[in-house]
């Protein structure tokens, strides 16, 4: 597992989702109410894009399926402002929780969503909350067999992934091929791995932090990923009771996040996974 990308560009990933789409939780963000809850995703994705063209950066957006059904002129947006798309799968559920069988369904039916948007032979996926870890490892084979070339879906953290995967890009074999690995960036502090390149890590950061580190991955020859959600834009979310964990992850810190976003992308250079040189070589 060599490590890909030796062009110190940095990498922003978009995974494009409404704000209840939160794994794991019953109750009024069940799958089931989705149509009833109000639709917050054109208004802050439009805000993404505006914020992107601003920093003249093109990133990769995966999108839910759910969510490319329903605002197909969104993801024509997407599209035609130059970004690159990928899967977030189609019901945004966790793969270790759909199983083998299910997770290659709701792959095929996220692929035939974008499909229906105009978006063919998409190449590349993210599995909602980082789940394609040890409980999940099978999924990269189903990945490969689909036609995905590159996946962003396993997390060098405790909770969601193992501290011990590779930190940055790297291919990994499977039975149908190999697969390119995009990891997102993570950054070690207290003798504790923190998510730096998202989530609240990056929510909590300040932005010279944020871009010191990357400035430091970059000297090493490697690219930094970072990963934002258009809900994390909101200027006024819709806030519902959630597990702590999941409250600390989706609430914590929201606050002038999008002032603290624009200074990092101004202070690197982003672009798509695609615009990595050996994965586009792959892909
Ligand atoms: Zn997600």
């Amino acid at each position: 597992m060599g490590p890909v990308g030796n062009d110190v560009r940095n990498i922003l990933t978009v995974d494009l989702e409404e704000w209840f789409h939160v794994c794991g939780v019953g109750g009024r963000l069940a799958a089931e109410n989705w149509d009833r809850l109000p639709t917050r995703v054109e208004h802050t994705t439009q805000f993404v894009l505006d914020m992107l063209d601003r920093a003249s950066v093109r990133a990769t957006f995966f999108v839910v399926g759910w969510v490319a059904e329903r605002h197909p002129r969104l993801i024509e947006s997407v599209r035609a402002a130059g970004h690159e798309i990928g899967s977030h799968g189609f019901s945004h559920r966790r793969a270790h929780d759909l199983g083998p069988r299910a997770f290659r369904e709701d792959l095929r039916k996220s692929l035939r969503a974008l499909s229906d948007v105009d978006i063919p032979s998409v190449t590349m996926f993210r599995a909602p909350e980082w789940s394609i870890n040890n409980r999940s490892l099978w999924a990269l084979e189903t990945l490969v067999e689909e036609g995905i070339r590159v996946d962003a879906s396993m997390a060098p953290l405790r909770m969601v992934g193992e501290p011990s995967y590779p930190r940055y890009p790297h291919i990994r074999e499977t039975a149908a091929g190999p697969i390119t690995e995009v990891p997102p960036l993570v950054a070690d502090r207290f003798s504790q791995v923190m998510p730096l390149g998202w989530g609240w890590g990056l929510r909590m950061s300040s932005p010279r932090r944020v871009i010191r580190t990357i400035e430091a991955v970059n000297r090493a020859g490697l690219p930094a990923v970072l990963t934002i959600h258009p809900w994390e834009v909101d200027p006024d979310p819709p806030r519902v009771p959630l597990p702590p964990a999941l409250y600390f992850a989706h609430y914590f810190r929201l606050g002038g996040f999008r002032e603290r976003l624009r200074d990092v992308l101004a202070g690197a250079a982003f672009g798509r996974i695609g615009d990595m040189a050996r994965v586009s070589s792959i892909a």
